[in-house]
């Protein structure tokens, strides 16, 4: 086997796994298929000041995300409740989808991501097979794995609901547009058959998946093909599912016998079922969820952000149901932080425990911080890679690694026994990651991507985007219309009449 070793990674401490068990110096062997070939103790000795300093572990597994190197705080889409955010998206400028997603994984990589499930939004929906193409070639570029999900839009284009009533807020002139909003959808059969051409732009780092966007975006018998599709295919389905309070309602109104127990009857739950938010889901939702084996991508600073609530962390890994982490392009600090993020679902999944003990975590601690570790390692990496993928330091397994400054997290730390995970999640952030690697290759180190220059190409995008707001700046008066209208329309309850 050594003759096949390519490379050697060597550390003063490997944290194998999110249950928490961590080797003391150790070489890491990497085959030439970017496998781990072996792991062997060494002597603290042999180290350099660096390798002793450092703390190798599983890379992570961002389960939600949309691919936005152009930032929506950047083109001014304030945060704000979700419904009301849509309409200034519009503001988005046009820009080169290879730039956008180049920027957006190549940030993702230098946090610690070595897969993302990307839902894509597109700029033109006429050229989603052109956006496919050129994700698929940043994914390349970068050198992290991509789960693209293929987006089905067919249904409720500006609310939930009829169009007709959002009409009668606008100003007259605006009310024949409003009305035919959704004769453009991309139906069904158009959808799957673009999604055919797509498969041509798959690799080792890009792969499609079903993305019906959410129960009110897709129509019933879009669902239902989406269901049929994956059980032939073993494909998996990325969906948003209840993420605010007036999706809960919608769904109330279209589906008095529960929307999940309905999802369940077209056949949609499965192992190969992701759902992103499910912030709104009741205990009978959660309850069916986890007897499905449906994974939730959970994405507290999203939530946050766009004003949707809190969601159940707790309450889901009580009931057994697999839960991920997605940055949802929405992270806190809008810096695409996915150790603070982890932090985040940490401290609201414990917020309301008592001394007594919560969920599997010590006394007083209410959320076990190795239930979100495995959300980023392995529950995040079955949902963009299928089962059996990622989270551990195996021999055989892919050397999807992080490397962190293990020195500088406990350059305070008195006590010689450290808990590993409660002060990576405690206090960890992008700037200890000191490298990431994918398939046994470098694709992040110290800040900055080995497969593009992300400095020049974000001070790219920064001017491309500048340049194309500038030439076709975004409607104010329409999209200040728009939101006024739809902030109307669920005043008064429109989105609950049948
Ligand atoms: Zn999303």
């Amino acid at each position: 086997m050594t003759d096949r070793v390519l490379r050697k990674l060597r550390a003063g401490r490997v944290l194998v796994d999110a249950e928490g068990m961590v080797l003391g110096p150790t070489e890491i062997a990497i085959d030439a298929e970017g496998r781990i070939a072996s792991l062997a103790a060494i002597s603290e000795e042999g180290l350099t000041r660096e390798e002793a300093g450092a703390l190798v572990m599983p890379a992570l597994a961002n389960a939600h995300d949309h691919g936005r190197g152009l930032r929506t705080l950047a083109f001014g889409a304030a945060d704000q409740s979700l419904e009301t955010w849509l309409p200034d998206l519009r503001r988005q400028p046009r820009v080169d989808p290879w730039l956008n997603a180049a920027v957006a994984l190549g940030r993702l990589a230098c946090s610690g991501v070595a897969a993302v499930n990307h839902c894509h939004n597109t700029q033109d929906s006429r050229a989603l097979l052109a956006e496919a193409e050129a994700v698929s070639r940043a994914a390349r570029d970068v050198g992290v794995r991509v789960a693209f999900g293929w987006p089905f839009f067919d249904r409720n284009p500006l609310v939930y609901g009829d169009l007709a009533p959002l009409a009668s807020f606008l100003p007259e002139a605006r009310r024949p547009d409003i009305l035919k909003a959704a004769d453009g959808m991309r139906d069904c059969a158009t959808n799957f058959a673009l999604f055919e051409r797509a498969k041509a732009f798959e690799h080792d780092h890009f792969t499609l998946q079903y993305h019906p966007v959410a129960p009110q975006w897709a129509r019933p018998e879009t669902l239902a093909a989406i269901s049929r599709a994956s059980a032939a295919d073993g494909r998996r389905i990325h969906m948003h599912l209840l993420e605010t309070e007036p999706q809960r309602e919608w769904a109330w109104e279209h589906h008095p016998r529960g929307l999940v127990r309905w999802l369940d009857s077209l056949g949609l739950l499965s192992d190969r079922l992701t759902v992103a938010h499910a912030v709104w889901l009741d205990e009978e939702d959660i309850a069916l969820l986890a007897r499905r084996g449906v994974t939730v991508s959970v994405n507290v600073s999203s939530n946050l952000r766009l004003r949707s609530g809190v969601p159940r962390i707790a309450e889901l890994l009580e009931a057994g149901v697999p839960v991920a982490f997605g940055l949802d392009g929405m992270a806190l600090d809008d810096d695409e932080d996915m150790l603070r993020e982890l932090r985040l679902a940490w401290h609201f999944g414990a917020r309301e425990s008592r001394p007594g003990g919560g969920p599997g975590g010590g006394p007083g601690e209410g959320l076990d911080p190795r239930a979100v570790l495995r959300g980023a390692l392995d529950a995040g990496h079955r949902s963009i890679l299928g089962s059996g993928a990622g989270g551990r330091i195996e021999i055989g397994a892919a050397a999807d690694l992080l490397v962190l400054d293990f020195a500088a997290l406990t350059a305070d730390c008195v006590a010689p026994n450290v808990d590993v995970i409660r002060l990576l999640l405690g206090r960890a952030q992008s700037r200890h990651i000191r490298a990431v690697w994918v398939q046994g290759r470098v694709v992040a180190s110290s800040g900055r991507c080995v497969g593009i220059d992300l400095a020049e190409l974000e001070a790219r995008l920064t001017r491309e985007a500048r340049h194309a707001y500038l030439n076709s700046p975004p409607d104010e008066a329409a999209i200040a219309e728009m939101k006024t209208g739809v902030s109307a329309y669920y005043e008064c309850d429109c989105h609950r009449t049948g």
